[in-house]
């Protein structure tokens, strides 16, 4: 017998999308058997219409808010520029502003970046003589180019479409494969919807030129043909001295030359180019996978940055990566709070954000080589995350701050210390 309670445990809910979202929760707090505060407290609005919620994901609750903090003292291309950072870490927005501060009067940022083309990759299989199909593909590449710039009329009339051809034959365990890389200019545009489309398009052609079967049709998020850089000077004087300017070149070392390191180092920087990414509506995982592949492009996962030491012994450090963001599409054009964010950075164009998240990047990375290299990144770090442990211990208005001091104090920053902080504090009062 199938009980009210077997059918409330299950996952299998046919027809969830087409309920309310207030039935939704109702579902899911049954399934869950959620108490009544966790109920309420998703049904509360955020800074994003439910409604709109609704038709941008599936299946949608709730939405959950983001902390979202302004870098400041941020310089890029002699320009000041103020940089909101989406996150739930504490300590990233502060480590942007105090490494931009500290080469502000060197100039800031300068950057530089190779383009806006994305490629769309299309897999062709079963072909009996590869050699000759990747010529007969690339034989074809004006009427390539035609096709291509067909589906997007709007992206062409913008000065973006069809760009280069390129195909490579790649081996695998099934057999020599033939890829073409349609590569696009999407100008503002992300992209990856605008590329997918022409390589649809395309892929029944290149069927029927070669005479085999094709199968994915879909960007790649290597985007190296949207490399991004950015380089900023600090004077050895700027940053504490020749003794800390050395001990940052020997961490970043470290990191390009121990995967181990370099993993946790790239996290570093991604804190801070992540932040900026979600803020401004662009998609944070295609941002990631691009910039971790590229870091692994020579065979070996290697930092992101490199750092140096200037003939007139000062540290300068340089980033480089692909960003594909974009000002149009996606959540980019539809998300208020994004479009509010994006409107503080004053960017006409996709390049220009790029290369100011370039920066951010490059500035999390010196902040955080400087506080592993000097004093640790815990006392920093900690005494912001104490606060968080004095939120989740329970304490409220005023007394946020003494537990987090008192545990700051006592070297002892965790959930249990801040609880017996907590409970001192009250018998005390
Ligand atoms: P989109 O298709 O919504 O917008 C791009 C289109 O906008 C262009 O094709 C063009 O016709 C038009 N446009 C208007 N003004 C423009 C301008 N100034 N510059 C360029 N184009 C302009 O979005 P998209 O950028 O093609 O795709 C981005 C979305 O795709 C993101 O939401 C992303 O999450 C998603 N996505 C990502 C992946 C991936 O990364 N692997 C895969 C699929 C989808």
């Amino acid at each position: 017998m199938v009980t009210d309670e077997a059918i409330q445990r299950t996952s299998r809910i046919s027809g969830f999308h087409k309920l309310a979202v207030e039935e939704r929760i109702e579902r899911i707090a049954r399934f869950a058997n959620l108490a009544d505060e966790h109920r309420r407290q998703l049904a509360v609005p955020s800074n994003i219409d439910t409604h709109l919620a609704d038709h941008m994901i599936e299946n949608l609750v709730t939405t959950i808010a983001i902390p979202v903090g302004i870098a400041t003292n941020m310089r890029v291309d002699g320009r000041d520029v103020l940089v909101p950072m989406a996150t739930e870490e504490s300590s990233v927005v502060a480590a942007v502003g105090n490494a931009a501060r500290q080469c502000y009067d060197a100039g800031g940022f300068t950057t530089s970046m190779s383009g806006t083309e994305m490629i769309a990759q299309i897999q062709l299989l079963d072909v009996p003589d590869p050699e000759r199909a990747r010529l007969l593909i690339l034989e074809r590449r004006d009427e390539i180019e035609r096709i291509c710039n067909a589906c997007d009329p709007m992206l062409v009339g913008l000065g973006g479409g069809f760009r280069a051809l390129e195909v490579r034959l790649v081996d695998t365990p099934g057999g020599r494969m033939v890829i073409t890389h349609i590569i696009v200019d999407t100008r503002d545009a992300m992209g990856a919807n605008a590329v997918n489309s022409m390589a649809e398009r395309l892929a029944p052609d290149i069927a029927a030129w070669t005479g085999g079967r094709t199968l994915l049709r879909i960007l790649s998020n290597l985007a190296d043909r949207r490399v991004v850089r950015a380089r900023a000077t600090w004077t050895a004087e700027a940053i504490g001295g020749e003794s800390v300017r050395d001990a940052m070149i020997a961490a970043y070392q470290f990191a390009d030359n121990d995967p181990y390191r370099a993993a946790t180092h790239n996290k570093g920087i991604m804190n801070g180019i992540s932040a900026v990414v979600l803020a401004t509506g662009n998609d944070t995982r295609a941002v990631e996978s691009g910039a971790h592949a590229f870091a692994a492009r020579t065979g070996r996962y290697r930092s992101l940055t490199s750092w140096e030491v200037t003939s007139e012994g000062n540290l300068s450090g340089a980033i480089e990566l692909p960003l594909a963001v974009g000002l149009v599409g996606g959540a980019v054009k539809i998300h208020p709070t994004a479009r509010a964010l994006l409107a503080i950075l004053q960017v006409e164009t996709a390049g220009e954000l790029a290369r100011i998240i370039a920066a951010v990047g490059l500035a999390q990375n010196f902040g955080a080589m400087k506080a592993l290299a000097t004093e640790g990144i815990q006392r920093g770090h900690m005494s912001l995350h104490a606060q968080n442990l004095a939120f989740a211990a329970g304490a409220a208005g005023p007394e946020v701050a003494e537990v987090a001091r008192r545990i700051v104090e006592l070297r002892t920053i965790n959930e249990g210390a801040a609880r017996a902080a907590l409970a001192e504090l009250r018998e005390r009062a």
